[in-house]
C-alpha cells in the first residue's frame, strides 16, 4: 500500500509526459486513481477460438488461430493494400491492411502460429479481417491479459495519437503491477457479507481483467452497489441534516382560517389522498425543521386545495405565504381560484406578474413589508430583489420543473430562516427515479382522482380522417362542450410552427364559421394582455374552440372543455402529451383526447401514441418515458448528479438501487452520525467523497 493513488499519471510506467497530457485532456485522467476508475465500456469475449469454417457472416468480433502463408500487394484506386493469406486446418481467409503495410510485412512471420482478433467481412466469396489485432500464439498464451478483453472509453484524438485500446490495457496492467492490485476497502464488513459482495481489490481486478462472464458480473455488481449506495447515503444524510440543522418556523396551531374553511367553505369532500397529504404537510409544518416537500399529483388530482389549506395554516400562525407559478396565465388562474375559495375568509391576496403596473407593484411591495398582505401569488416576478416579505413562512411552487434549484434557493434568501417549501408537480416522476433524484426532498403523492371523473377516452387518428374528427367536434359543441386544438411549438422551427398554427386556424374558421361558432386563439407571439383576454373568453364559455400552441400546457382549468385535439401529436413528448390531455376530463362529462398524426411514424412515436391510447396513468406513462428517453431529459436529473453515474444505470440497475437505498437507510437509522466503529470505513469513504464532485474520484 505504499503507492499513493493520488500520484500523477505521468509517473506510471508506459505513460510519460505526452501520453499523460492526452489522458488528462481527453479523458480527465490525472492520477492513478482516475485511471483505476476508468471502467471499460464493453468487453470482447475472447474465451473462444473459432475455426475458419465456423465463421458466420455476422460481422462479430472473434478470434482465430492460424498461420500466414503469404503476403501480396494489391493495387487499388488509391495506393495499394496488403493482403495476407491466413490458414488454419479447416480453411483459408484473408487479412487486409490499408495502412502501415511496410511495418506489418517486416514484423509478421510466415508459417508461424498467430492469434488474430477482429471483425470479419465477407468479400468476393471469402472471409477477410481488416486490420486485425495480431499476436504470436506463444505470447498470447504467456500474456497476463485475461480471456475477456476490456474496451475502454476513447476519443478520436487518443487513437490517432497511438493510444489504442491495447495501449490502454497495457497501461492498466502496469498500474496493477505497481500497486500489486491491492486497494483499500471502501465498504464495511457487514455490507460485504450481508450482500455477498466481493472485495474492492477483487472487484477492480475483475472489472479490468475478468477471466470470465461470472467474474465480471460479480465485479460489476459490487461496484454498482457501491456507487449507488454512496449516492443514496448522501441524499439521505442531506435530508437528515436538513431536518436537524435547518430550523423552520414551527406552525404550532391550526387556527381560525383553517378551521373555518374546513368546516364551512370546503367546496367538496376531500379525497383520501388529499387528506393524507394535508396531514403529512401539517406534520412537517408543526415540527421544528424546515419543510422541504415535493407534492406529486397527476393533472386534475386536486393539488390546489392542498396548497390553499397549507397556506391557511401559515396565515393562522401569523406568517405570510406565497404561491409561484411558471406562467402568467397560470398565476392569474390560481389567483382567481384562490380569491373565490377564500371569499368568506378575511385574507388579503394580491397578484404580481411581469405585467403588473408600477403603481400596483409599489403597493404590493409596501404591503408585503408591513405585513398587511397575507398571500402573494405570481410568476417569477416574485423572485425580484425588491420583493421583500415581512415574515414569509411558506413558499409554494407550482409545476416546479420550470424552476431550477437555484430559483428555489432564491426564495429562501428572502428570510433569516428559510420558509417552509412545498413544490408541486404534475409531471409524475417514476418513483424509483424520484427516490434517487429528489432523495433529499420528502415526497407526498396524490394518487387518487376526485370522484365522478370519467376516464378520458384517447384515440389516434390520421390526418386523412380529419373530416370525421371535425364532425365529432361539431357534435360535442352541439352538446354544449368546448374544444381545445393544440399545435406543436418547437423552438428550432418556430417560424414554420407558427405558420402551421395560422393555417390550422384559418381552415378551422372555414369549417366552424361565425356567428354559429366562436374561436379563441392563443400563442406565444401575443401580448400577455391579449392572451389573457382570449383565455378569459374561453374560460367564460364565450368561445367554443381554443386554438393554441402549448401555452395552455400548464394548469389551465376549464371544466366544460371535454375534447382535446392534439395536432402533429408525433412531435410531442410523452410528458407533454399527458399534460395536454390533462386539460380535459375536469368536469363530470365524458372527455376525449384525439391524437392526430401523419401516416409516417417512427418506432418511438408509435410507442408514445400507443402508450397514450392505452393508459391514463401518469406514473405508467412516466416509466415508459424514462425508458424511451433515459433519465437525462427527465426533470431535475440534471442537477442531481444521477447522470454522472460511472458504472450503474439508473434504469437497468434499479433493483440494485433499491437494495443500496435500503442499506443506506438501515445504517443511518441505527447510526446517523456514522460514529460506530463498524461504520468507520463508510464514514471515511463518505468524507473523502464529499470533497469531490464525482464519487468515483475518491476511492481507496
Ligand atoms: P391539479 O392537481 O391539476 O392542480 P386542481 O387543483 O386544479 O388539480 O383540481 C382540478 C379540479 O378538480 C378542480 O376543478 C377542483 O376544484 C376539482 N377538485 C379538486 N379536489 C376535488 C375533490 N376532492 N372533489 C371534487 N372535485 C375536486
Ligand atoms: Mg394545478
Amino acid at each position: 500500500m505504499s503507492i499513493n493513488l493520488q500520484t500523477p499519471i505521468d509517473y506510471l510506467k508506459g505513460v510519460g509526459p505526452n501520453r499523460a497530457d492526452l489522458l488528462r485532456k481527453e479523458l480527465g485522467i490525472h492520477t492513478y486513481q482516475d485511471l483505476i476508475n476508468l471502467f471499460p465500456n464493453r468487453y470482447l469475449d475472447r474465451t473462444q477460438y473459432y475455426k475458419i469454417n465456423q465463421l458466420q457472416r455476422n460481422a462479430a468480433e472473434i478470434q482465430v488461430i492460424g498461420k500466414i502463408t503469404k503476403f501480396e500487394e494489391v493495387a487499388q484506386k488509391r495506393g495499394k493494400r496488403l493482403v495476407a493469406t491466413f490458414k488454419d486446418e479447416t480453411g483459408t481467409m484473408e487479412l487486409v491492411w490499408f495502412r502501415g503495410q511496410k511495418w506489418i510485412r517486416e514484423s509478421l512471420k510466415l508459417n508461424t502460429p498467430y492469434v488474430i482478433f477482429g471483425k470479419t467481412n465477407w468479400f468476393n466469396g471469402k472471409f477477410n479481417m481488416p486490420h486485425p489485432e495480431i499476436e504470436l500464439l506463444t505470447e498470447h498464451q504467456a500474456n497476463l491479459r485475461s480471456a475477456m478483453q476490456a474496451i475502454y472509453p476513447s476519443t478520436e484524438k487518443l487513437s490517432n495519437k497511438g493510444i489504442s485500446n491495447r495501449v490502454m490495457t497495457k497501461i492498466m496492467q502496469n498500474l496493477f503491477l505497481e500497486t500489486k492490485g491491492k486497494f483499500a476497502e471502501t465498504l464495511s464488513e457487514k455490507l460485504l457479507s450481508e450482500n455477498k459482495l466481493i472485495s474492492k481489490s477483487e472487484a477492480l481486478f475483475n472489472i479490468h481483467f475478468p477471466k470470465d462472464q461470472e467474474a465480471l458480473s460479480k465485479a460489476q455488481f459490487r461496484l454498482k452497489f457501491e456507487e449507488l449506495f454512496y449516492i443514496q447515503l448522501q441524499l439521505i444524510l442531506k435530508n437528515l441534516i436538513h431536518k436537524t440543522k435547518i430550523k423552520g418556523f414551527p406552525f404550532e396551531k391550526v387556527g381560525e382560517h383553517f378551521n373555518q374553511f374546513f368546516k364551512h367553505h370546503l367546496p367538496f369532500e376531500l379525497t383520501n389522498a388529499q387528506k393524507r397529504v394535508i396531514k403529512e404537510i401539517r406534520h412537517d409544518l408543526g415540527s421544528n425543521a424546515q419543510m422541504n416537500r415535493l407534492l406529486q399529483g397527476d393533472v386534475g388530482s386536486g393539488k390546489t386545495i392542498v396548497a390553499l389549506m397549507s397556506i391557511l395554516i401559515a396565515l393562522d400562525n401569523g406568517f405570510q405565504a406565497c404561491l409561484m407559478a411558471p406562467t402568467e396565465i397560470l398565476s392569474v388562474q390560481h389567483y382567481n381560484r384562490l380569491i373565490e375559495l377564500c371569499n368568506n375568509l378575511n385574507i388579503s391576496i394580491k397578484l404580481l406578474t411581469g405585467s403588473s403596473k408600477a403603481s400596483e407593484r409599489k403597493e404590493i411591495h409596501e404591503q408585503l413589508e408591513n405585513g398587511e398582505l397575507n398571500l402573494l401569488i405570481g410568476t417569477h416576478a416574485l423572485l425580484e430583489d425588491k420583493v421583500k416579505f415581512k415574515n414569509l413562512g411558506l413558499a409554494i411552487i407550482d409545476e416546479q420543473h420550470r424552476f431550477g434549484v437555484k430559483q428555489r434557493a432564491k426564495l429562501w434568501k428572502k428570510n433569516t430562516f428559510p420558509p417552509h417549501v412545498l413544490v408541486m408537480t404534475a409531471t409524475p416522476i417514476p418513483r424509483t427515479l424520484a427516490m434517487s433524484v429528489y432523495g433529499d426532498l420528502d415526497i407526498s403523492i396524490i394518487d387518487e382522482l376526485p370522484p365522478g371523473r370519467k376516464a378520458i377516452k384517447t384515440v389516434h387518428r390520421y390526418d386523412s380522417n380529419r373530416l370525421k374528427v371535425f364532425r365529432f367536434i361539431r357534435d360535442e359543441i352541439a352538446k354544449g362542450r368546448q374544444v381545445y386544438i393544440v399545435y406543436p411549438l418547437i423552438q428550432e422551427s418556430a417560424q414554420m410552427d407558427y405558420k402551421d398554427l395560422m393555417d390550422g386556424y384559418e381552415s378551422l374558421s372555414r369549417e366552424f364559421p361565425m356567428p354559429n361558432y366562436q374561436i379563441s386563439i392563443v400563442h406565444g407571439k401575443m401580448k400577455p394582455a391579449d392572451k389573457e383576454f382570449e383565455m378569459q373568453r374561453f374560460v367564460k364559455g364565450e368561445t367554443n374552440i381554443m386554438v393554441a400552441t402549448t401555452v395552455i400546457e400548464v394548469g389551465v382549468n376549464v371544466p366544460n372543455a371535454s375534447v382535446m385535439v392534439i395536432e402533429s401529436a408525433e412531435r410531442f413528448g410523452l410528458a407533454q402529451l399527458h399534460q395536454l390531455r390533462g386539460r380535459v376530463g375536469r368536469g363530470a362529462e365524458q372527455s376525449y383526447c384525439i391524437l392526430m398524426t401523419s401516416h409516417k411514424l417512427s418506432e418511438n412515436s408509435k410507442t408514445r401514441i400507443e402508450t397514450m391510447v392505452r393508459t391514463n396513468d401518469g406514473f405508467e406513462i412516466a416509466e415508459v418515458d424514462l425508458k424511451l428517453r433515459g433519465p437525462g431529459d427527465i426533470m431535475g436529473t440534471q442537477q442531481s448528479g444521477i447522470l454522472n453515474l460511472r458504472i450503474a444505470d439508473i434504469i437497468k440497475d434499479n433493483h440494485i438501487l433499491q437494495h443500496a437505498r435500503y442499506w443506506a437507510k438501515q445504517i443511518l437509522d441505527k447510526d446517523p452520525s456514522l460514529g460506530h466503529p463498524e461504520n468507520a470505513i463508510i464514514l471515511d469513504t463518505y468524507r473523502q467523497m464529499s470533497k469531490y464532485k464525482n464519487i468515483w474520484n475518491y476511492i481507496s
